[in-house]
């Protein structure tokens, strides 16, 4: 580990899907510092240390909109190794920090592990939380543009995640839709104008 960096963190990108390691420098330097991502320069985080504090991570989810922080004291950081990092709203897996060489490890073993154990499927858990991902933005932008119709007539909803898939939910009445994104093809289908079940709030929980 180089002497100039306290950690390292990997994020998953809110608008690409992307997960990149990222150094944190011990010379932030004054106020915050702004990781982006490298590959689409969507802001992902702040970061600033604090003398008392350590470090402050603030990092929005894309998913269900809470605002995050975390803090980490320097004497945590110099023991952590490896830690998941989850949205304390809905517990969407964010990314993770740690030593550079433990997260490479981590993502490399997590992408040969999930292919050992879906043999077939060709897609590893990265492909699918950027998969999750766009589906998520899609359906904000699609609910954005009010391309979305509920039964009861309302335009208004809000959006969650169960397991693959995402779920619309009507504001006005609770009606509930749920769309699959696990793959390129699901991702397709969220289109202007796209046919939506939507099932009384009663029914969702007897499927
Ligand atoms: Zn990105
Ligand atoms: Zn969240
Ligand atoms: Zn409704």
């Amino acid at each position: 580990m180089l002497l100039d960096t306290i950690c390292a963190v990997a994020l998953y990108c809110q608008r690409c899907g992307q997960v990149h390691i990222q150094d944190v420098p011990y010379f932030i330097g004054q106020g915050e510092r702004v990781l982006r991502c490298p590959n689409c320069s969507h802001e992902q985080a702040e970061i600033a240390l604090r003398p008392q504090k350590g470090l402050v991570l603030r990092i929005p989810c894309g998913v269900c909109g809470t605002e995050n922080r975390f803090g980490y004291s320097m004497q945590q950081l110099r023991k952590l190794r490896f830690e998941k990092i989850y949205c304390h709203g809905d517990q969407f897996e964010l990314g993770y920090i740690g030593r550079w060489q433990t997260i490479a490890e981590f993502l490399d073993f997590n992408a040969a592990e999930f292919d050992a154990l879906h043999p077939g499927e060709g897609d590893n858990f990265m492909a699918k939380q950027q998969i999750l991902l766009e589906a998520v933005n899609r359906v904000h932008d699609l609910a954005e543009a009010r391309q979305f119709s509920c039964p009861c007539g309302s335009h208004e909803f809000s959006a969650g995640i169960v397991e693959d898939s995402i779920l619309l939910e009507c504001v006005r009445c609770g009606s509930y839709a749920m769309l699959r994104a696990e793959c390129t093809e699901d991702l397709q289908r969220l289109l202007p104008g796209m046919e939506l079940n939507f099932l009384q709030p009663d029914m969702i929980w007897n499927r």
